[in-house]
Formats: C-alpha cells, structure tokens, sequence
C-alpha cells in the first residue's frame, strides 16, 4: 500500500501517546508503513512503532511494538 500523505498540520500534531514523541515514518518488517518515536521511549535505544492500518495510524500504546534502534 502506498504511503499515506496527511495534511502537514495533521502529521505535525501526531505524537507518541506513551512519550508525547513526535513520530518518524518507517516500515516494518513486512515493509508495511508505521510510525516510530523519534526519540527513545521507555528505555535507552527502545522506540515504539505503531502500525498504519488502511492509511490509519493506529496510536495506542497496547498495539505498539517496542524496537530497539
Ligand atoms: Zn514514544
């Protein structure tokens, strides 16, 4: 699926729930896009991606998978 595009105003008030980051774009393992805390969260180096389902980013914490970079 294509990368979303969302109105600049709209990205820039998206934010991590857990740490109030804001949010980088990524892919996941499968190549899926997601959105990842641009700054450490939780611990040194660990970082939580959230999936993108149907364009949708999906910001709750529960569904996060926490990566570390
Ligand atoms: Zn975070």
């Amino acid at each position: 699926m294509a990368r979303p595009e969302y109105e600049s105003w709209v990205r820039e008030i998206l934010r991590c729930p857990v740490g109030l980051h804001p949010l980088v774009d990524v892919e996941d393992e499968q190549g899926a896009p997601a959105l990842q805390c641009a700054e450490d969260c939780g611990g040194k180096g660990q970082r939580r991606r959230y999936p993108v389902v149907d364009g949708i980013p999906v910001l709750l914490a529960d569904d996060a998978t926490v990566v570390t970079v």
